[in-house]
């Protein structure tokens, strides 16, 4: 056994088992399992989703009064019974938030989110589930090369914490650089100069990407275990840039911030969804299942989470689900989803009815290097305005180029006007926004 092989052994059978007594978590227990879930057949997954989702919608139908009050009916299998709940939304949450707690007189941890829709949402949840949160998205960061007791590069959080996850950030030997404002100073002073060759490198999809362009200007080119992305959108772009800078390829996550995990690329780079911990499902506009293989709505159910039930929880998020027949070489039979396609402001609509996803803009853009960043700002069905901060290598005639490729590949021609700026402000919660509808 290598040194550092010893130390992920240290952490694993020691400081994390002892930090569970220490703090009544329930961390390795958790992770222990989940590595073992997410090998079963797809006859045993369906099973215990089926019977997770039962226990939950029985226990929010008899126990928490929000849902009690709404008196569902029960249908023969728990996917129906299901079905029979309304869709909620932040705006749901933040009206009966008291209502939607279950009392049991244990302390519970607050997750507060706001993400794209502006609206601050409160959700809360016992010790042991959230533990069982950390434990799913350290499943994903196994899948993307991670060892506990790694050294861990963080990027994209406040580097103010509190004594308890210092002490444990030194244990677990992860440092943080805020990455919500980053300055090329900061960079170099992060990076410049340092063997990250045994570190992995984790943080918003948003934030590695401006680190990587910083990085890539100040000549640095370095190569660490792994990359690890969160929180926001891992555009093609973000993830070609990111590899090329940082030398390893990068495993994107798929989560809310409402606390719970549920997606995850494998070692094959596809996306598995954790139905043992979420049921997810994809609805049109009128609430309906869409068809396979079309896009729809994001709507989850967390299938552990008692304390605060989420049944039926709309994210704005639109993703695809892969065929059924689709085998992922991994071995793994959690589903999979083929693509996640973003927030549903982040689309243009046009007077013919197209949908135009971030995508296709990032997909233009990115053969014009002399835009370094842009933002879409759909004013009316038939006009764009697009802000743009301009390279030093930039020439007017470049704009109308992008014209015409936009009016290529659309097919339809709407009114484009650009707007140079100096600067474009990313969304409340730092997340950039790439396309923003004003319908
Ligand atoms: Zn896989």
């Amino acid at each position: 056994m290598k040194l550092r092989d010893v130390y992920n052994f240290f952490v694993e059978n020691v400081v994390l088992p002892v930090g569970d007594i220490l703090l009544r978590t329930q961390f390795m227990a958790q992770l222990k399992l989940a590595r073992k879930i997410q090998y079963l057949q797809q006859h045993e997954l369906l099973a215990y989703e089926a019977d997770a989702l039962r226990k939950l919608l029985t226990h929010a139908s008899t126990k928490v009064p929000f849902y009690k009050s709404l008196n569902v009916s029960q249908a023969d299998t728990p996917a129906d019974w299901l079905r029979n709940f309304p869709v909620i939304d932040k705006r749901t949450i933040k009206e009966n938030v008291e209502a939607m707690k279950f009392e049991t007189g244990e302390k519970l941890v607050v997750e507060s989110s706001s993400g794209s829709s502006g609206v601050q949402v409160t959700v809360y949840m016992s010790a042991k589930e959230s533990s069982k949160t950390q434990a799913w998205q350290t499943l994903l960061w196994e899948w993307g090369g991670f060892k506990l007791g790694d050294k861990f590069l963080q990027l994209g959080m406040t580097t103010k914490r509190p004594l308890v996850k210092k002490i444990k950030d030194i244990l677990l030997r992860t440092d943080y650089q805020q990455a919500f404002n980053i300055s090329r100073a900061e960079v170099e002073k992060s990076l410049a100069d340092k063997d990250f060759t045994q570190y992995v490198l984790g943080g918003y999809a948003s934030g590695l990407y401006g680190y990587s362009l910083h990085a890539r200007d100040l000549g640095l080119k370095m190569k660490f275990k792994s990359v690890i992305s969160w929180g926001d959108k891992m555009f093609p772009h973000y993830r070609k840039q990111i590899q090329e800078v940082f030398g390893a390829a990068v495993t994107d996550t798929y989560g809310s911030t409402e606390g719970f995990v549920i997606a995850g690329q494998c070692e094959h780079g596809r996306y598995h969804v954790l139905s043992p911990h979420v049921y997810l499902e994809l609805l049109d506009k009128a609430g309906h299942e869409v068809e396979e293989g079309m896009p729809g709505y994001v709507v989850v159910t967390r299938l552990d989470g008692y304390s605060m039930p989420l049944i039926r929880y709309y994210l704005g998020d639109i993703a695809i689900k892969e065929k059924r027949d689709v085998v992922c070489a991994c071995g793994r039979k959690l589903p999979l989803l083929k693509q996640i396609v973003g927030r549903d402001t982040d689309i243009v609509r046009t007077r013919s009815g197209k949908f135009l996803i971030v995508h296709f803009f990032t997909g233009i853009f990115e053969h014009f290097n002399q835009i370094r960043q842009f933002q879409v700002i759909q004013e009316s069905l038939d006009s764009i305005c697009v802000e743009y901060i301009a390279e030093e290598n930039f020439q007017p005639d470049v704009l109308d180029k992008i014209r015409s490729t936009i009016f290529d590949k659309l097919e339809e021609e709407i009114d484009i006007r650009f707007k140079e700026v100096a600067e474009i402000k990313p969304t409340a919660s730092g997340k950039p926004q790439i396309v923003k509808s004003l319908l």
